[in-house]
């Protein structure tokens, strides 16, 4: 492996030491509050140029020029840095010490690493054009990507390509994956209340069942994606919730549905919409009850750049070798609102393997503090690569 920033180095251990302090104090989206002191406290203390603060509450940008003239491209590499409402169980010792909060998604490694690049690469500019460093705040469903763009990232900062990374669990150490195309879903939300006619539990021909009701509507979803998708199409319809009644003899009055819609296309998205509707609409009205049906968007899918998900698989081969590198990773049906930058930017999100982990989102879920000199090393390769 020809990594720059080498395991055990100096800025290896400083990084293990920001990653475990942000570890230990997580904030959930738009209360990045200490981890945004701590990047720019960093980021002041190695002299970094800092160009925005508190953009989307607490996010920061902050940009190195390379030293070499003759050229005024400008690239971002951007990292997320919220936590997650989970109580930890990992008992490391410097887990979340506050209760119900935790970095469960790896986004204080994201966040690290990130600052490790941006230290290195100002003290080792050789380079030609600028890199601007994303710390962006609220990923987790908050839109933290989106509202840093409503406040004007793109229009203060001219940057032509974006680049993003997560870690992945189960992915041994080492690897990476990237690929052309869509990477992650789109991500949206639904619910419903449908309203009958409540009543006694032993009467049900005087009343309207909302349970009926809801019970067919879920039954009739399950045929949308396996009868009206195209089979070469991939999407998921997951009815999470069910709430109606709460006695046992009292037929309920009305029941609330609700759950998620992930897809890759707008028009396999704007069929399954218009479709539940249609269904749910219906149903109720067969049975002479009412619905009252809303579709949220959520955030996009995330879909690289053909050219630029080339490029970083360049950067990663002479980095770990060809055969580190999976070209052909399926999508995940997860979302991500990198979505949001890569729609206004030609860029890549790529998979870093974060060894041998829990899953995403688990309460015994830890960053690998070993993936902080490869994820920092792939930062520094790709902008040595990209302004040459
Ligand atoms: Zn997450
Ligand atoms: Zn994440």
């Amino acid at each position: 492996m020809n990594m720059i920033i080498k395991q055990d180095s100096e800025l290896h251990k400083q990084m293990t030491s920001w990653r475990q302090t942000i570890h230990a104090n997580p904030e959930i989206g738009f209360e990045e509050f200490k981890t945004a002191a701590l990047v720019k406290a960093e980021l002041e203390k190695a002299g970094v140029e800092i160009v925005a603060e508190q953009m989307a509450v607490t996010g920061i940008v902050a940009v190195v020029h390379g030293k070499k003239g003759g050229s005024n491209k400008a690239i971002a590499l951007r990292a997320d840095m919220d936590a997650l409402p989970i109580h930890e169980l990992t008992g490391a010792e410097y887990a979340s010490k506050t209760d119900g909060k935790m970095h469960a998604c790896g986004h204080d490694g994201h966040t690290t690493m990130l600052l490790g690049a941006a230290k290195y690469l100002h003290e080792n500019n050789d380079f030609a054009g600028s890199v601007y460093f994303l710390f962006q705040p609220a990923e987790e469903g908050y839109g933290g990507a989106k509202k840093m763009i409503e406040e004007g990232l793109f229009d203060k900062f001219s940057i032509e390509n974006v680049y993003g990374m997560h870690n992945w669990p189960g992915m041994p150490l080492g690897e990476f994956a990237v690929r052309g195309g869509p990477v992650m879903a789109a991500a949206d939300q639904f619910e419903m209340t449908i309203t009958a006619r409540g009543g006694h539990g032993a009467m049900p021909h005087t009343t309207i069942d909302a349970v009926i009701v809801a019970t067919q509507i879920v039954d009739a979803y399950q045929a949308i994606v396996a009868r009206n998708v195209d089979p070469m199409d991939t999407a998921v319809l997951s009815v999470t919730q069910i709430h109606s009644g709460d006695a046992f003899n009292v037929i309920p009055e009305t029941s609330y549905l609700a759950g998620t819609v992930r897809t890759f296309k707008e028009d396999v998205k704007q069929l399954i919409k218009a479709r539940m509707e249609k269904i749910a609409t219906n149903i109720a009205a067969m049975h002479d009850a009412t619905v009252e049906f809303s579709y949220r968007d959520g955030y996009p899918s995330t879909n690289n750049d053909f050219e630029q998900a080339e490029f970083c698989q360049t950067v990663l081969h002479d980095m770990v070798g060809e055969d580190k590198v999976n070209p052909n990773m399926n999508p995940s049906m997860g979302a991500e609102d990198f979505s949001y930058m890569l729609e206004e930017k030609a860029g890549a999100y790529i998979m870093m393997g974060n060894g041998d982990s829990a899953d995403l989102h688990n309460p015994y879920y830890n960053f690998n503090d070993k993936a902080l000199p490869i994820g920092a090393s792939y930062w520094v390769n790709l902008v040595e690569t990209a302004l040459k």
